[in-house]
């Protein structure tokens, strides 16, 4: 049973998509923590991120640091924080989170966007992406 990011990579479920190569993708949480909330995902359908090959490990740290920084000169924040928890989904994901006090870090404490808002962000986040490549 294909997990509910892989059916997101297979286009088989929509996301806010912010950034995708050939062996990563990053998309809002859907539930964020604070505006902006990313996660970076390998391809590759792993559970825990301690089971990744050392390749693949790498891939998504070097992935999520290009996502990271363009989400820290995106939204207003002290720091852009990562934790990797995984109880509620069984793929490996890395979360990216904006943030301005410790209750952003705590899952405990939610945001609500638009759909309009997410859209916005993940294209705000996207561009800045680029703009950080050339
Ligand atoms: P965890 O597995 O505990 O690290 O948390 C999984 C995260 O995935 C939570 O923050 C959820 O809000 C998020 N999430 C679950 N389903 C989706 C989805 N379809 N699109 C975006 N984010 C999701």
């Amino acid at each position: 049973m294909p997990t509910i990011f892989t059916k997101i990579i297979n286009g088989e479920i929509p996301c806010f998509k912010v950034a995708e190569d050939e062996n990563f993708l990053a998309f809002l949480d859907i539930n964020p923590n604070a505006k902006g909330h990313t996660l970076c995902i390998p391809k590759k359908e792993v559970n825990k991120i301690l089971d990744l090959d050392e390749e693949t490990y790498l891939g998504l740290m070097s992935f999520s640091r290009k996502v990271g920084k363009a989400l820290e000169e995106t939204v207003d924040c002290k720091r852009v924080g990562m934790s990797v928890i995984g109880l509620e989904v069984p793929h490996v994901h890395v979360h990216l989170i904006p943030l301005n006090e410790m209750k952003d870090a705590t899952f405990q404490h939610k945001v609500k966007l638009s759909n309009e808002e997410f859209v916005e962000l993940a294209g705000a986040i996207g561009s800045k992406i680029e703009k950080l490549q050339k």
